[in-house]
């Protein structure tokens, strides 16, 4: 995205879908405003182990850490916990079929994916944040 020069002083849930437009290609715009889904298997960061912090790509907020990122096989990076409490929040999600639990990012409102619970998975919290790869950016860490 284009970081505008004022970045810090942006009220990103004040912004329009023409401004968010301008500032999102049009895959991001897709899936962070629009609610899509990028196909499973093809984001860039589902299989990745990196370190580091993965930063919402529509405002730059600190969402997920690579220590809660684990390889559920699902074709999107899964985490087992946002890095704070407070980093996304959730609505229900009606659009299909099923209910579903949609992720957004606290800061800005964009969407992020889906959280899903009871899986099975062997994670502390046996939730599963099923984020798009694309609505994420991958800030690598020296430290663990
Ligand atoms: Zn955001």
């Amino acid at each position: 995205m284009k970081t505008p020069d004022n970045a810090d002083s942006i009220n990103y849930r004040d912004l329009s879908e023409e401004q968010w437009r301008a500032m999102l290609n049009p895959e991001e715009y897709a899936v962070l405003r629009q609610a899509g889904t990028e196909a499973p298997g093809t984001g860039e960061y589902v299989n990745t182990t990196t370190t580091g912090v993965y930063r919402c790509r529509a405002c730059d907020a600190e969402l997920f850490r690579s220590q809660e990122k684990f390889q559920a096989h699902c074709g999107w990076p899964a985490f087992f916990s946002p890095l704070a409490a407070d980093s996304v929040i959730t609505r229900e999600d009606r659009s299909l079929s099923r209910v579903r639990t949609e992720v957004l990012c606290a800061n800005c409102h964009s969407h992020l994916g889906h959280v899903f619970e009871g899986e099975g998975y062997d994670t502390p919290t046996d939730l599963r944040y099923c984020i798009n790869s694309i609505c994420l950016t991958l800030e690598p860490t020296t430290d663990n």
